[in-house]
């Protein structure tokens, strides 16, 4: 071959590699591969109660297992934070995720709603607890107040494709926390994928990573409670996580 032929396939091999890398692969995640899980709340403060009293951090512990099972057998790594329910302190949840080396770090929680709403009843005689059937569905929040920017606009994306993946799978967003009552009022940044701006939330705040916090569904609606506990549920939402981490960085209005 000529040293000009040679020249020339030089060349070629090179415009081929930047075209290449110049489209955006359709499965690959830019939000990265080891994802730190933290099952929210603890055993000595659990949350918020359910309606028929279940703690919320028992809610938590379990999704973060089905979950981290879904994503390590999809080939991610995960970093479980909280796994037993014993860590108290908020910050030392991200420390941990900062020093696992973690990509990005989900919050899993399970929500309430404000007691206004919040009504008696008798889920085995004589044994009062309180509901609210008002409300149901997710929600999923960010802040604006991470330090490096670049994590801010990660967080949204992510939780966008979180927001899109779970309503791919059946669920729906639950708009309440943008009602302007006190308790709530939070800044609604995506009604179809019910993505809130919630700045002061520590985990999210103090992570040096994108971060979302997830609220899976309203543990005082009686119905969704009992949804919640189904493990074909609790599949169906690792499941929608697990194909969310591994989209790519794009709007999902626009695929
Ligand atoms: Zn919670």
């Amino acid at each position: 071959m000529s040293a000009e032929k040679l020249n020339r396939g030089f060349w070629w091999v090179i415009i081929a590699t930047v075209i290449g890398l110049g489209q955006t692969p359709v499965h690959a995640s830019c939000f990265g591969s080891r994802i730190a899980l933290d099952a929210g709340h603890s055993l000595q403060r659990p949350g918020a109660r359910s309606a028929r009293g279940r703690p919320e951090v028992a809610f938590n512990l379990m999704l973060a297992q089905v979950v981290a099972t879904t994503l390590r057998a999809q080939g991610d790594e995960v970093v479980l934070v909280n796994p037993e329910g014993t860590v108290l302190n908020l910050v030392a949840r991200t420390r941990q995720a900062q020093a696992a080396g973690a990509d990005l770090f989900l919050s899993l929680h399970h929500d309430s709603v404000q007691p206004r709403y919040l009504q008696p009843w008798q889920p085995q005689p004589g044994h009062t607890e309180h509901y609210s059937d008002r409300f149901t569905g997710f929600s999923l929040f960010v802040s604006a107040q991470q330090a490096d920017p670049k994590h801010v606009a990660a967080s949204r994306a992510l939780a966008m494709q979180l927001g899109a993946a779970l309503r791919a799978a059946g669920l729906t967003p639950s708009l309440h926390h943008a009602e302007p009552i006190p308790g709530e009022g939070r800044i609604l940044l995506d009604a179809d994928w019910g993505v809130y701006r919630f700045d002061e939330l520590i985990v999210l705040k103090t992570a040096t990573m994108p971060a979302v916090l997830l609220e899976a569904g309203i543990l005082v609606n009686r119905a969704e409670e009992e949804r919640l506990r189904d493990p074909t549920y609790q599949q169906r939402i690792a499941t929608a996580i697990g194909q969310a981490l591994h989209r790519d960085c794009t709007d999902p209005h626009n695929d």
